[in-house]
């Protein structure tokens, strides 16, 4: 027998083992493609440009990728993409779960691509890297408006802090309204505080609701009522259609008890029904009115550039915030410092100040 080699590989002929004449060709160019290597940034703009989706999609990828090249790569895309982007409408939709809300953006949706328009349904879902997308995720919701080729349903991103989620959805919308898209919808959970992220992502903020009993307005955040442009009270069909009118007149009268919004627009009030895709036209008429007002009264770009400074404030704190809890010092000190301060050892404020003094000392060096 021969004397075996010291370096052994799997890839070495084994003796008395009966070898296979070929590789499998089909999956030799399977891994090829795999590994294909991918498009470059030019590659990717002038494809997006062209309304490729598969293109897009991998582009977001890249921007959901933690991987610090994927990062990179994704920023210069989006740079790139910035002067192409389009004449878009950003609409913020939000509701309560089982409000409607994949009912309403698939009626309404196709309401819209059969009027020739592209749509792209985009989610803020911060709770989808814990229960793995509970927004859009599920293939089930928007079966119709999945299958059109004009509209494009991404799912929200996962990511462990909002912050990290709506960075992400901001720079989706960049590149899908250069892709041709141009209306963007972004849905969120009534919860929490997404809502006001996407509300600073939007031109038009919609909120859903069902009619209750009577009590319209209890149980709803003043926060929200403030942010919404249109109410729009869903299910108005069959024996809720009654319920959901004297909702309608319930909102009507509560919202003129706000003062007008900085965009001078009157808030509405309307009803729909999502399932049987009743009112669609309505509301489309309402967003149409508000865009008018908004971009003869200088409002529409106003709030674009206030939206702009807001998000670099907002990314610029939360990076200077995850540096210093990151930092490891400061994750030990904290939790010592916590038990000192349940023992009456020390208060908050002294902490807070020790705290930053050592951190910011560090890096003046
Ligand atoms: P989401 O959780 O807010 O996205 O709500 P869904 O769109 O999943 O809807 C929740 C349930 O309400 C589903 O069973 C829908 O079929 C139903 N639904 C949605 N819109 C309407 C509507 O306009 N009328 C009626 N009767 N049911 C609706």
């Amino acid at each position: 027998m021969k004397k075996q080699k010291k370096n052994k590989s799997a890839l070495q002929e084994i003796e008395g083992v009966k070898q296979p004449k070929k590789v499998n060709k089909t999956s030799v160019n399977k891994i090829k493609l795999h590994r294909k290597k991918q498009p470059s940034v030019t590659e990717f703009i002038t494809q997006i440009r062209n309304g490729n989706i598969r293109y897009l999609s991998q582009a977001i990828t890249l921007i959901e990728s933690t991987n610090p090249k994927h990062q990179q790569k994704a920023s210069k895309i989006i740079k790139a993409c910035l002067p192409y982007v389009n004449n878009s409408i950003r609409i913020g939709i939000t509701g309560v779960p089982g409000v409607g809300k994949s009912t309403f953006i698939e009626s309404f949706g196709k309401f819209l691509t059969s009027k020739g328009k592209k749509i792209a349904v985009l989610a803020i879902d911060p709770s989808s890297s814990v229960n793995k997308g509970s927004i859009l995720g599920d293939k089930t919701r928007m079966e119709s408006l999945v299958k059109d080729v004009n509209a494009f349903i991404r799912p929200s991103p996962s990511g462990d802090s909002l912050g990290g989620v709506a960075r992400k959805t901001r720079e989706t919308i960049i590149l899908c309204e250069v892709a041709g898209f141009d209306t963007i919808f972004i849905e969120t959970v009534g919860v929490g505080q997404s809502e006001t992220a996407v509300h600073s992502m939007v031109d038009f903020f919609l909120l859903l609701k069902l009619a209750g009993a009577g009590d319209e307005l209890q149980g709803i955040k003043r926060g929200i009522i403030e942010m919404a442009d249109a109410i729009v009270i869903n299910k108005a069909d069959g024996d809720n259609e009654k319920a959901a009118n004297i909702a309608k007149v319930a909102f009507n009268r509560a919202l003129h008890l706000y003062p007008l919004k900085e965009s001078n627009w009157q808030p509405k009030v309307t009803t729909c029904s999502a399932f049987y895709n009743i009112g669609m036209n309505s509301i489309w008429n309402i967003i149409q009115d508000y865009l008018k007002l908004v971009k003869e009264n200088g409002f529409f770009e106003q709030n674009r550039k206030k939206q702009n400074s807001f998000w670099l404030y907002e990314t610029i704190n939360q990076r200077l915030k995850d540096h210093f809890y990151q930092n490891p010092f400061i994750k030990k000190q904290l939790q010592l410092e916590i038990n000192r301060i349940s023992e009456n050892k020390t208060t908050p404020f002294e902490v807070a100040e020790k705290l930053l003094t050592s951190y910011f000392k560090e890096y003046k060096k």
